[in-house]
């Protein structure tokens, strides 16, 4: 018989907490793991979550506190979710108790029951409904009945929202005797308005040839654990398989599935091709939600009753009573990654949710990540491959452009303008990449070539011209433009470079009757709309798209002929070893944008590097060719996927602060025997002053996760234990995406 209940509690520290259970109430046994609990915490109460009770306390019975308070009949988090979190808590080296808060929605994080959660939105026949006359003395019942076979005859599920079950007599208490009865069931979600979506999977595409290959491979391998790589090129139809697929498994065997899509990939338009192609009750998850709505999405994917859940990188964590498949679209997308905090892989956490729950995961995209093309060929992760446009578009044309020596006008060359005028007569649309917002990256003296940089970081502030203000995009920090320099008192100020607005500027006076449309962070920043552009770009009603990589990412914009890329020696230069695979996947993404529909399409890349060995490999053999060099010689420097790497990451607004702790958390490492870790540094982080304060870092090299795991351990423990000052900030990053 349990005794204690170990109970992972929001806080600094690393471990769960003991406590006896409820004065009066259940015994430990009694409280399920991942019922949340109110608990005694210090001075404060605290929501916490159990993991597991225990007959073996580590802690003396007199020292034992009582939970104060269960929250949840039944568990907020069901077991295979638990079971995902505290590997996840292991795996990352992070507080379990912060973990289970990351996961949790907001309004789970409070002291309220989840008893309060908002009522069903919608009704369903079970199916259970007994034939005819039983219902005879029940009119109103039967009306219920009536009106939801009905809904169901018309396509779709024979389901209906309350708001339309109003209108008939006492409706309310005529659903509660049909709940008893078992005959309908509450979903949180209301179905699609009728005609919207109509009779089963007949909004889907005929899949070609590999579509259905893949779509079988993944089919087969219903109900037990295997990776999909989905390798397919831009427009080749990954959307497609994604939804037969999930047809396939969800319609047919009553499962869910879990869809996971990058921040920006999110959009209204993606919702609305799943809801047509999928009559079934769906869930949206993501962070910007109101958390009334964001809670009921998570009870509707709890309860089984949304079967579809699309979502960003925390929707990996929602918790889903009848698991069948997961799917990572564009895989390779960085925003999968979380930054602060808890800094997991919801990619890569989406692939250990999918072995402990049984289910096939898929992830796709045009641009694999390296890591996942080697999963691919060690053999952990079946590729499959559309090798071609469905539908007949054909691949766009890549060219390198060598602007070395060449007049720019606002970045373009002379050239790309032409293209773009020849665009503008036949009525096709262009997109310009560039990867800067704001007008110009650098202001500085004609005379004496100081250059106004942030006082807080270590960089130069971006001129937004239209606001007539100096910003920096690392700390935010802004002020207005000077009229002199600062050093020489020069009044001969100048820009350099060109970002979206002198790009979008520069164009509208060349071509007046242009329609322009910029679309970066700066224009899209009102919420409603980046939807509302990108509309407009798929409706023909803007000629020349000018954004950053927020249009790169799986846009279907038909009408665009030529893809521009201003600038691909940026990312080229950066000391990032990961930043030719982003610099290539960027490329082939916003290549990826043009000729998608009937016309053909042309994308044009100006450079300064022409014979850049993978710039040339990518364009001229394709993102796979490009991939096995870079793999190659990730192999020969012994970096990911061949090498795991960790990052310990201090900052603190003196440097002394950070130096010296990470020149203890080095010494703590020389202490522990650590066969295969290499430790790397102190060393200043890349940008070393940030938003006012030091930044320096500590690398570690392993050549294996076993090794690691034995290492850190240990390690992280006695860094714990490290007194430092109040302001010193530290972080573990396993796995970092970005050396900086
Ligand atoms: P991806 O996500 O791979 O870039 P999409 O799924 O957006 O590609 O598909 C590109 C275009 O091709 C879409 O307009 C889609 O409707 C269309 N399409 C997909 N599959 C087929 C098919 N089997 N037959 C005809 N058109 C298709
Ligand atoms: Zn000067
Ligand atoms: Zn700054």
């Amino acid at each position: 018989m349990a005794r204690v209940l170990r109970v992972a509690v929001p806080g600094p520290r690393r471990r769960w907490f003991e406590y006896l259970p409820p004065a009066g109430g259940p015994a430990a046994d009694a409280l399920p793991p991942g019922t949340r609990v109110r608990v005694p915490f210090g001075g404060s109460v605290r929501t916490g979550v159990v993991l597991e009770a225990s007959d073996d306390p580590r802690i003396e019975a007199g020292r034992l506190r009582r939970v104060a308070e269960r929250l949840d009949d039944e568990p907020s988090i069901p077991p295979s979710l638990l079971r995902l979190l505290v590997w996840a808590a292991d795996y990352y080296h992070h507080p379990i108790g912060e973990v289970v808060r990351t996961a949790l929605p907001a309004g789970l994080r409070r002291a309220r029951p989840a008893a309060s959660a908002p009522a069903a939105r919608a009704w369903r026949l079970t199916g259970k409904a007994a034939a005819g006359s039983a219902l005879a003395r029940a009119p109103r019942q039967a009306a219920v009945i009536a009106a939801l076979e009905e809904a169901g005859r018309q396509g779709g599920e024979p389901c209906l929202a309350e708001t339309r079950l109003r209108t008939i007599p006492s409706w309310r208490p005529a659903v509660r005797a049909l709940a008893r009865k078992g005959w309908v069931e509450p979903l949180a979600v209301p179905p699609p308005p009728a005609g919207s979506g109509t009779g089963s999977g007949s909004k889907l595409a005929a899949p070609n040839e590999s579509q259905a290959r893949a779509v079988e491979a993944i089919a087969a391998a219903a109900g037990s654990f295997r990776a999909f790589l989905l390798d397919g090129v831009t427009g080749s139809g990954k959307t497609e398989v994604y939804l037969i697929a999930i047809d396939h498994l969800v319609q047919s065997g009553a499962g869910q599935a879990l869809v996971l899509v990058p921040e920006i990939g999110l959009t209204p338009q993606l919702v609305a091709r799943f809801r047509e192609a999928l009559p079934v009750p769906m869930s949206v998850v993501h962070s910007g939600m109101a958390s009334g709505e964001r809670l009921r999405s998570w009870e509707a994917a709890r309860t089984g009753a949304s079967r579809v859940v699309i979502g960003t990188r925390s929707a990996v964590f929602t918790p889903l009573r009848r698991p069948a498949l997961i799917v990572v679209d564009e895989e390779h997308d960085p925003s999968y990654k979380q930054q602060e905090g808890f800094r997991y892989s919801a990619r890569d956490l989406a692939l250990m949710r999918g072995s402990i729950e049984g289910v096939p995961v898929v992830l796709g995209s045009a641009t694999p990540s390296l890591e996942t093309i080697h999963l691919g060929a060690a053999g952990r992760c079946r590729r499959l491959r559309l090798a071609e446009r469905a539908g007949g578009a054909r691949m766009p044309e890549i060219v390198l452009h060598d602007v070395r020596r060449l007049p720019l006008v606002d970045g373009l060359s002379e050239r790309l303008i032409e293209a773009i005028g020849e665009r503008l007569r036949r009525r096709e649309q262009t997109l310009l990449f560039v990867n800067r917002r704001g007008y110009a990256p650098v202001v500085l003296c004609h005379d004496c070539g100081e250059a106004i940089e942030c006082r807080h970081c270590d960089s130069r502030l971006v001129l937004h011209r239209a606001e007539r203000r100096l910003r920096c995009h690392h700390c935010g920090a802004e002020q207005g433009v000077p009229v002199r320099c600062a050093a020489c008192d020069s009044a001969e100020m100048v820009t350099v470079g060109s970002g979206t607005q002198r790009l979008a500027e520069g164009l509208s006076e060349r071509f007046p009757a242009a329609r322009v449309l910029r679309i970066d962070r700066d224009s899209t920043r009102r919420r409603g709309e980046l939807d509302r552009m990108v509309r407009a770009a798929r409706d023909g009603s803007a000629d020349v798209l000018v954004g950053t990589q927020m249009l790169a990412k799986g846009h279907d914009f038909p009408r665009v002929t030529l893809v521009g890329v201003v600038d691909a020696d940026a990312g080229l230069l950066s000391p990032d070893f990961r930043a030719p695979e982003r610099v290539a996947q960027l490329v082939t993404q916003v290549a990826g944008r043009a000729g998608r529909g009937a016309l053909a399409g042309e994308v044009i890349v100006q450079t300064r590097r022409p014979r850049h060995p993978l710039l040339t490999a990518l364009v001229r053999e394709g993102y796979p060719a490009f991939a096995a060099e870079a793999l190659a010689e990730r192999d020969t420097v012994r970096l990911p996927p061949f090498a795991r790497l960790v990052l310990l990451r201090a900052e603190a607004p003196v440097r002394a602060a950070s130096n010296g702790f990470l020149a203890a958390a080095r010494a703590l490492a020389d202490e522990i025997d650590r066969p295969g870790v290499e430790v790397l540094g102190p060393a200043p982080s890349p940008m070393e002053r940030q938003g006012g304060r030091y930044r320096a870092q500590l690398l570690l090299r392993a050549s294996s996760r076993t090794n690691l795991r034995a290492f850190l351990r240990p390690w992280v423990e006695r860094l714990a234990g490290v007194r430092t000052p109040r302001e010193l900030r530290w972080s573990l990053d396993v796995d970092p995406i970005e050396l900086g």
